[in-house]
């Protein structure tokens, strides 16, 4: 499956205790790892929001395969609480395997966090609510901005002073894309610029209203939730993953888009 959402296509699939798994190629990441399709193995950044089975239990496919085809490591992101058994489970694995460890690169995260990757962006790490500890990610990009200061003074002028060490810019932060997993909040006013992000992906579970009560004991997100989280974010783009698979998909689009102002319907894809 993949959804295009601007200048961004979202490729993987998310069903609830089966498997969410989502890349962005041109970001080079991946949120989240239940499974690991071939085509992912080159993508450099892995973004784990939890240790439950269906959202971390590729990377050892992910480390190996890298591993065999002489790729080096990539950068795995994961809760801090739980790293050291992943860690553990990796080793034993390998072991298992092929009698040695594979080579790989575990970064422990915690809410807070700022994680500079490739040249210029960043994950924001947020926190989330889970049966487990959850976490989300912002993920920006950093750009280099003229201080208003030097508007309007012509280019020539402004590449002298910065070669005689004048800074001429600030840098600034360009939400693009926010991952919401598992959780049973959403953290809103933890980051500025998270309602601002240009693509949102975020779970919504459980649909139906007999549902309510298994949303709140598993810790997840109801349709409830869905059009008050629409009128928070100011995303142009917004994909709704991780549905029960008690549901139907003609039915998950019924109820979803039942439920949502018609406004609102154009800027939502579901992942199903
Ligand atoms: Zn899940
Ligand atoms: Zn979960």
């Amino acid at each position: 499956m993949s959804l295009r959402c601007g200048k961004f296509a979202i490729e993987g699939e998310s069903s609830s205790a089966v498997a969410t798994y989502l890349r962005v190629k041109e970001l080079d990441l991946i949120f989240d790892l239940g499974r690991c399709p071939m085509s992912f193995i080159g993508t450099g950044h892995v973004f784990i929001s939890h240790f439950h089975l269906d959202h971390y239990f590729g990377i050892p496919i992910y480390v190996s395969q890298r591993w065999l085809n002489g790729i080096p490591p990539g950068n795995i992101y994961v809760p801090k609480e739980g790293a050291d058994q992943l860690q553990d489970l990796i080793e034993r694995i390998s072991l298992l395997d092929c009698g040695k460890v594979w080579d790989y690169q575990l970064t422990p995260v915690e809410a807070g966090d700022a994680l500079p990757f490739r040249e210029n962006l960043v994950a924001h790490v947020l926190p989330l609510d889970h049966r487990v500890p959850s976490v989300g990610y912002l993920v920006c990009e950093r750009r280099d901005k003229l201080k208003p200061e030097f508007f309007g003074i012509p280019g020539p002028e402004i590449a002298r002073m910065k070669q005689n060490g004048v800074t001429v810019t600030n840098q600034v932060e360009l939400p693009l894309i926010a991952y919401l997993g598992d959780t049973h909040t959403v953290p809103i006013d933890f980051h500025p610029l998270l309602k601002q992000c240009q693509v949102l992906i975020c779970e919504c579970t459980f649909l139906l209203p007999e549902h309510r009560d298994r949303a709140a004991q598993t810790m997840h997100l109801h349709l409830d939730t869905l059009p008050m989280l629409l009128e928070m974010f100011e995303s142009e783009h917004i994909v709704i993953t991780h549905f029960s698979r008690r549901y139907p998909p003609d039915m998950i689009r019924e109820r979803v888009y039942a439920a949502l102002p018609s406004e609102d319907r154009s800027r939502l894809q579901l992942l199903i």
